[in-house]
């Protein structure tokens, strides 16, 4: 049976943070409607590069986006190429390092944020671009905000891919520190948004990922091996059966499990899916 799946990376949020300040996903795992278990991210622990190795199941070493500097265009099979490829619709909702990796299009700065090309590889997206963001303006987007446009991309194009990247506990985190009171709010709003978004985008017949890019540590950073920085949470509402409670799992399978519900073959060179049925 091909699913619909829906892809949430709350960009910079770890493993400690989710579960001390996510009580909507918490509480979903808790009453059995969810499942989550710990992850542990590849390396380098950075923004660009992870959104790549999310895509694609393969390290940055292999995909060969190792660094922010480095974004250019997927040169990778990845998620949105095999699903469209597979005749599959593709959607995001995305900060604009995805227009540069899955949207082989110039940026235009007035009118890349709405963007509709069948012929792309995100064929239809809300992009945001935070120009510029800095500690005294964050510039970052309204996690509510960013679950309405997901919702209508959801209704107006009924996408079997739909990603929300929301990047503000990242933008927090790098002001205040990933232990500091505004970055744990933050990560708070998010999952106070998909306690009204996660319901509807359910009815809406989709299984819903939620997992993150990386952590952030007390010194405003990642992209090192500490745990803080490398073990993210990964939940999951849908039908498949996963691994025991305990196990961590591994970033590099998200691509072939967001792949196989949808019904659509992985790669050879993606890691494996850790959801079966
Ligand atoms: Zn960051």
């Amino acid at each position: 049976m091909d699913r619909k799946v829906i892809l949430v990376i709350m960009d910079g949020t770890g493993y400690n943070a989710a579960l001390s300040q996510c009580g909507y996903l918490e509480g979903a795992v808790e009453l059995g409607q969810a499942r989550r278990w710990k992850m542990q991210t590849a390396l380098p622990t950075l923004s660009g590069p992870m959104y790549e190795t999310i895509h694609t199941g393969l390290w940055p070493h292999e995909h060969g986006i190792a660094s922010n500097e480095g974004m250019r265009a997927s040169t990778s099979a990845n998620v949105f190429s095999l699903a469209r490829s597979a005749g599959k619709t593709t959607a995001a909702v995305a900060q604009e390092y995805y227009h540069r990796l899955y949207v082989d299009r110039p940026w235009d700065r007035l009118r890349s944020i709405e963007h509709h090309d069948p012929d792309t590889d995100i064929q239809h997206a809300r992009f945001y671009s935070m120009e510029g963001y800095g500690p005294v303006n964050a510039v970052a987007p309204a996690e509510i905000d960013l679950c309405a446009q997901m919702t209508i991309l959801a209704e107006a194009h009924q996408p079997d891919y739909l990603l929300l990247h929301t990047c503000a506990a990242d933008t927090l985190g790098h002001t205040y520190g990933g232990t500091s009171a505004e970055y744990h709010f933050q990560v708070w709003m998010i999952d106070n948004a998909l306690s009204r978004a996660v319901p509807t985008w359910r009815e809406l017949g989709y299984e819903v990922m939620v997992t993150a890019d990386h952590g952030m540590n007390a010194d405003k950073h990642h992209g090192g091996t500490e745990d803080i920085m490398r073990d993210v949470a990964f939940y999951y509402f849908g039908d498949a059966e996963g691994p025991d409670g305990d196990t961590v799992l591994s970033q590099l399978g998200i691509a072939a499990t967001i792949l196989e519900r949808m019904g659509v073959e992985p790669d050879t060179g993606m890691r494996p899916s850790f959801l079966k049925g």
